[in-house]
């Protein structure tokens, strides 16, 4: 099933909304300031805009209404959007007590950025909108009018502290973050989606469930697991593991450093140095941290002869890698420093590489769903013909194949012409989660590049020497971003399988402390994970506890349950099973792990 690409956001009537709401906000902002507003810059969002300011004190909740009634007001008198091309001196002019707008039009000037200076391959222009008092710098698109924009679909959210450009090295400002919809039922919705999604704050849940945690000592962005988060990532890792293995991946391990020559070569100190850390010194030789696994598995493959006959070849590493981020861009488990990818390297014969996708790809769906995930959205990149390495016919054939596995998965997908990075095209598999969010996980990529540069061959049935084509994949993609996905789609209530406890047997009293022992004794013993809750606390505040700490099952013994080897079973959601005879709670547990064992 294939989507047009004139679907996409940027395209839509949503996106002008936010944009031309983003420039209402400057308005009243630099209304509510006279003369003391700098301006940064104010995009649209994914489900919304924001605006940096800088402004001579700190916004508080009451400053977000009176700019969001002037908002209003200045939807009312419906204003036009007047647009304007315009010379660089010209933008200079109108922007002369605006600093951060100047920086950006010499931005515009020397080339290479937007007006967001973003990167771009687009010939600037310099143009501004106006409407009523206010002029941005700005391209569009917007709405004609500001009486378009629905007042019932409006509001601001918060404001947050953001640097220039992203840089710590640069000014803080303060952004308001607002957002807008058609229609007054949209705007509900969405509140609701971000309060839930507030709830499943995987940094708030991972610290409430003792999940994971950074630490200022340790450094930004690198993850300490705790016993119960590493728990939950073992059980998830050990049951891929066991996939992969019948799936026909062989599994190799590799060191966390490599010499420069191998980066070289790789071309990753080419192409991907500035994500590298700097080098180490060794005896006189420089060795970097690895930000990927690749060239290891590459070697792994050229130290020996292959033929044909031993192709396909899949080797998968659990393998940390390490890549620089932007201290002011890491985000919780989403965003880190060191991440563990479960990378897979494919080598295969050109004739294997249909059937090599199809297997992939359904690999890939099946370990998904098994997780929960039932949505999916694909991403197909094609050719850039202006940089791309390896020959026409290999494009073709390896585009060709997949594009046919999507569209026997039956999966959504849409394509993105000349969006392939230069060594080969790729599908990227975004999945969406229990509020309907899309996260990026898994990608599965040619690689035309490598086996090149390497020189990788195998023999053929004609004796000769052949280039092998190689697929990278990651499937969960890195286990930090996927555990902060996992936990945010349960809100931390994982489901039995996964939990890293599964069922707290809870005496009523102290006499009641045996039985709940020997009953814990004998779960455990079939491989469940079982606590008993021993403290002094009473029963109510116990499975309290218990239901704040998201264990599926609550089993209750009191005198009844001990003479008739019993339990009584409440549900972290609160329902109650009744009383039970043990082995009828046993036989619900196996149950509920039977397809993940
Ligand atoms: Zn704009
Ligand atoms: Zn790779």
């Amino acid at each position: 099933m294939v989507e047009k690409k004139d679907e996409r956001y940027e395209d839509s009537d949503l996106y002008r909304i936010r944009h031309s709401a983003a420039h209402i906000m400057a308005q009243a902002v630099m209304e509510m300031f006279p003369g003391e507003v700098k301006i940064a810059i104010g995009p649209p969002i994914a489900e919304g805009f924001y605006y940096d300011f800088e402004l001579p004190r700190s916004l508080t909740p009451e400053d977000l209404e009176v700019i969001e009634k002037r908002m209003l007001e200045i939807i009312g008198k419906d204003f036009e959007y007047a647009f304007e091309v315009i010379s660089a001196e010209k933008a200079k002019e109108i922007f002369a007590d605006q600093p951060y707008k100047i920086e950006l039009i010499e931005g515009l000037e020397a080339g290479g950025v937007d007006e967001y200076g973003t990167p771009t391959d687009e010939a600037p222009e310099i143009s501004i909108y106006t409407q009523d008092t206010f002029t941005d710098l700005c391209r569009g698109p917007h709405v004609a009018r500001t009486g378009e924009i629905n007042p019932d679909g409006l509001k601001l959210l918060n404001v947050a502290g953001a640097y220039w450009r992203g840089d710590e090295n640069r000014p803080m400002l303060q952004r308001i973050y607002g957002t807008a919809w058609q229609s007054a039922d949209d705007l509900e919705q969405f509140l609701w989606r971000r309060e839930e999604a507030a709830k499943r704050d995987h940094r708030r849940l991972g610290r409430e469930l003792d999940l994971f945690s950074t630490n200022e000592d340790v450094g930004p962005g690198l993850i300490l697991w705790h016993p119960k988060g590493g728990m939950v990532r073992k059980i998830a890792e050990d049951y891929c593991r066991a996939e992969h293995e019948k799936a026909g991946y062989e599994f190799v391990y590799s060191p966390h450093i490599g010499k420069s020559k191998l980066w070289e070569t790789s071309g990753h100190l080419q192409w991907f140095k500035e994500k590298m850390y700097a080098p180490l010194d060794i005896e006189g030789q420089e060795y970097y941290l690895k930000p990927m696994n690749c060239p290891f598995h590459v070697q792994i493959y050229k130290s020996n002869k292959r033929s044909y006959r031993d192709l396909p070849l899949r080797y998968a590493e659990w393998g940390t890698v390490y890549r620089y981020e932007r201290s002011g861009v890491l985000h919780g488990l989403l965003r880190v420093r060191g991440f563990t990818q479960d990378d897979a390297h494919h080598f295969c014969r050109p004739d294997q590489m249909p059937e090599e996708i199809d297997k992939v790809l359904k690999f890939t769906l099946d370990i998904l769903r098994a997780f929960g995930f039932e949505k999916f959205q694909a991403y197909l990149s094609t050719r850039n013909p202006e940089k791309a390495a390896g020959d026409l016919d290999d494009w073709d054939s390896s585009t060709k194949a997949l594009r046919d596995s999507l569209d026997r998965s039956g999966i959504p997908y849409q394509i993105d012409e000349g969006e392939a990075v230069f060594y080969g095209p790729k599908i990227d598999i975004k999945l969406l989660d229990a509020l309907g969010r899309e996260w990026q996980l898994s990608t599965i990529q040619f690689d035309f590049n490598l086996p090149e540069s390497f020189d990788l061959s195998y023999i053929g049935e004609d004796g000769k020497e052949h280039r092998p084509v190689m697929i990278h994949r990651a499937l969960l993609g890195s286990m930090e971003r996927f555990m902060g996905v996992l936990i945010e789609h349960y809100a931390g209530a994982f489901p039995v399988w996964l939990a890293p406890v599964q069922a707290v047997v809870i005496p009523i009293a102290d006499r009641h402390l045996g039985h709940a022992e020997r009953i814990a004794k004998r779960l455990k013993s079939s491989g469940f994970r079982v606590d008993v809750d021993a403290r002094g606390d009473r029963m109510n505040a116990k499975i309290r506890h218990a239901q704040l700490q998201k264990i599926p099952y609550m089993l209750v013994v009191g005198d009844r349950e001990a003479k008739t080897d019993s339990v009584s079973v409440r549900q972290r959601s609160g329902e109650d099973m009744g009383a039970m005879p043990f082995e009828e709670f046993e036989a619900i547990l196996v149950s509920d792990v039977a397809p993940y064992r």
